[in-house]
């Protein structure tokens, strides 16, 4: 299927690596002009080198911190003004600490919020009249199945990113009428850097073994394994697409059936 996206400029945050990186690949591979970021110059530069290469895209790489309003400010300004306005925003941001509500103080969760539900509003404030002027886009919050089905160690999570399916299903209703979608898409376990990291640190710290983490985690996914980046950037990519033209306010699951409720 032709996604219909070929020279329409996309701007994807916090992917230097992970989903946000596999989100831009795709994007680019199907012919968008790509801008990306995250905070490191250094880390988000060779990330656009190396899709500009495996693609033959322009990549535009940025160094900027969601959490920033006046990150955010410059970097929507920079991607408009060299490509000439901005068709698709993927919002995303790295995640919380995980741990018991008797761990956390006030100020976890104002960290937590403005990292993954403030830093979506934002990027959504300052792209949507872009948007509107061109009268089509596409908007894909990542958020994860935490806001769906709450994990029992990851608090700070679970509130913040229900929140941004609040404001995403909201928004998707006050732009519909102006050619804009809004979505939100919630990842299961899918094996990135940060994954790996993980299983790292839980061998490192004598719980048990790499193949035991996995299993830990595989065995209460029907599918029996782990999600791809590139099975979940292929998801977002078609909703990013002019192919789903008529999906807007919804929050979808990539999680090999991990979710257990039925809406
Ligand atoms: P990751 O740690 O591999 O990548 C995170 C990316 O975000 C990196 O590029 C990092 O540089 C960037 N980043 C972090 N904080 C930033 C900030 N303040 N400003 C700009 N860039 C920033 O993580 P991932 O596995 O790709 O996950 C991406 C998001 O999806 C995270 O919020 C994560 O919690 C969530 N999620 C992941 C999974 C999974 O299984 N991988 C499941 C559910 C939810």
């Amino acid at each position: 299927m032709d996604l219909g996206i070929r020279g329409k400029v996309a701007l994807v945050t916090a992917a230097s690596r992970g989903l946000g990186r596999a989100v831009a690949l795709q994007l680019a591979r199907e012919g968008a002009r790509v801008a990306i970021c995250s905070r490191s110059e250094e880390a988000i530069s060779a990330a656009g080198d190396d899709i500009a290469e495996r693609t033959g895209a322009d990549v535009m790489a940025f160094a900027a911190d969601v959490t920033s309003s006046a990150d955010i400010a410059t970097l929507v300004e920079s991607v408009n003004r060299s490509l000439g306005g901005i068709d698709i925003l993927v919002t995303n941001a790295g995640g919380p600490r995980s741990g018991l509500a008797s761990e956390f103080s006030i100020d976890d969760y104002r960290a937590a919020t403005e990292l993954n539900l403030m830093s979506t509003i934002s990027l959504c404030n300052a792209v949507v009249p872009l948007m509107r002027q061109n009268r089509w886009g596409r908007i894909v919050a990542i958020t994860s199945v935490a806001a769906r089905q709450p994990i029992g160690n990851l608090i700070l999570s679970n509130t913040a990113r229900a929140g941004v399916l609040g404001f995403t299903k909201t928004l998707s209703a006050q732009v519909a009428a102006d050619g804009i979608t809004v979505n939100s898409v919630c990842p299961g376990y899918t094996k990135t850097e940060r994954i790996e990291e993980l299983a790292a640190m839980y061998a490192a710290s004598g719980k048990g073994t790499v193949a035991e983490f996995y299993l830990n985690i595989e065995k209460d996914v029907p599918m029996k394994r782990m999600g791809t980046p590139e099975e979940f950037a292929n998801v977002v990519a078609f909703l990013a697409s002019e192919r789903a033209s008529y999906v807007t306010g919804v929050a979808l699951q990539i999680d090999g059936g991990w979710v257990k409720s039925l809406f």
